[in-house]
């Protein structure tokens, strides 16, 4: 298959392109290199050995996208592109409502015009909003607190509707949990600009010494240790499951969580990053962060079923691989 990854230069869907060109597919990237450098295109192809085209280019630029879909004979979009920081959105609302739902209507539209079917969306498990736990495909979503996961759960709405009214129009909705780690070669990872907000990027900067110490954001949720806790895939993992997505795209609207079905406390993500890579993460209680739920993870369950898929790391290699990233390879 010819698949176009919008966003490929970017922390996800470059580690998906790896998986792609290694599932033996041609990948033709599209990013417009807004949070993401041209060089992580040729680190993709040297862990592949395989070429890949690139097309700097604005998703949300008709023309643009168009003369793409002209100049390939494409077989499925993936759609990482867009903006993801959930702060920055409440602060920028349009820009997040502008950049994430008109991409979204752009490249679904040019699907409809040259006669691509199979369209794979970046969604969120933030679209479950403050719902029972685990988080299963078939719960109705609540609002989200901020405009970025609105942008999820709207893009997901938009792209509903439209299979729904165009049977030749195949969309798979995947919700990932908390992606991190990196490619085992070290070459290619998580760049955040500025102070990350995420916790692994926060951890290996602090192993660096970039940072001085960790913040836990509150040790008083009821949670197994009182922080909070997620489920951590890693970002391999999660790059299989696009591959697997895309190739089994069947007609209608496929919804799959891709998590690990585990949930890892922050204080337990701290020790295990440090037996993994014996490093100590000094580290300090401070409050709660406003709006971080006291936790989540994923029921894996349906992809497994549907998809044969399930991840594979465990939080140690979670944490040797993003620090093996963040030790070789960052400035
Ligand atoms: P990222 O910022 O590393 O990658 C996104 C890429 O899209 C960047 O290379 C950026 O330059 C590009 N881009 C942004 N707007 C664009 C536009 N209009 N046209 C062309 N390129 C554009 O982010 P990521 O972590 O790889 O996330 C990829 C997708 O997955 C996003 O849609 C994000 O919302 C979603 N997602 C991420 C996470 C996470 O924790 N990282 C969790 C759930 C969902
Ligand atoms: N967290 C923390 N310190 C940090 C960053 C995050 O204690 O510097 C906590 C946060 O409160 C949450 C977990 O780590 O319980 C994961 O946060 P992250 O921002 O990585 O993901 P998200 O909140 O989007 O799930």
């Amino acid at each position: 298959m010819n698949i176009l990854v919008t966003g490929g230069a970017g922390y996800i869907g470059s580690h998906t392109c790896v998986a792609i060109l290694q599932a033996g597919h041609m990948v033709i990237v599209a990013d417009n290199l807004f949070n993401s450098k041209a060089e992580t295109i040729d680190e993709i192809k040297k862990i592949t050995g395989k070429d890949v085209v690139f097309h700097k280019a604005d998703m949300t630029d008709e023309a643009a996208v168009d003369e793409i879909f002209r100049s390939h004979k494409l077989d499925g979009v993936i759609h990482f592109a867009g903006f993801k920081a959930v702060g920055e959105s409440v602060e920028k609302p349009l820009n997040y409502y502008y950049n994430n739902l008109v991409s979204t209507m752009v490249l679904a539209k040019a699907c409809l015009r040259h006669g691509v079917k199979r369209f794979v969306f970046s969604s969120s498990a933030t679209v479950y909003g403050d719902n029972a736990i685990p988080y299963v495909e078939t719960m109705k979503l609540q609002p989200t607190t901020n405009p970025y996961g609105e942008t999820k759960a709207m893009s997901e709405r938009i792209l509903t509707d439209i299979a729904k009214a165009n049977p030749d129009f195949f969309v798979s909705l995947l919700r990932y949990f908390n992606p991190v780690g990196a490619h085992e070669s070290g070459l290619i990872g998580e760049s955040p600009n500025g102070i990350p907000n995420n916790l692994m990027p926060y951890v290996t900067q602090v192993a660096k010494g970039k940072l001085k110490k960790l913040r836990v954001f509150g040790n008083d949720y009821p949670t197994v240790d009182g922080t909070g806790v997620r489920d951590y895939i890693h970002v391999m993992d999660l790059a299989e499951g696009h591959v697997v997505a895309v190739e089994n795209l069947t007609e209608g609207v496929h919804v799959y969580n891709l998590g690990t079905g585990q949930g890892t406390s922050v204080l337990q993500l701290v020790k295990a990053f440090e037996e993994a890579n014996n490093i100590e993460i000094p580290y300090e209680i401070v409050g709660r962060r406003p709006g971080d739920l006291p936790e989540y993870y994923a029921d894996a369950g349906k992809a497994k079923l549907e998809l044969d898929w399930t991840a594979k790391h465990d939080i140690f290699d979670m944490c040797r691989d993003a620090w093996r990233f963040e030790k070789n390879y960052q400035e």
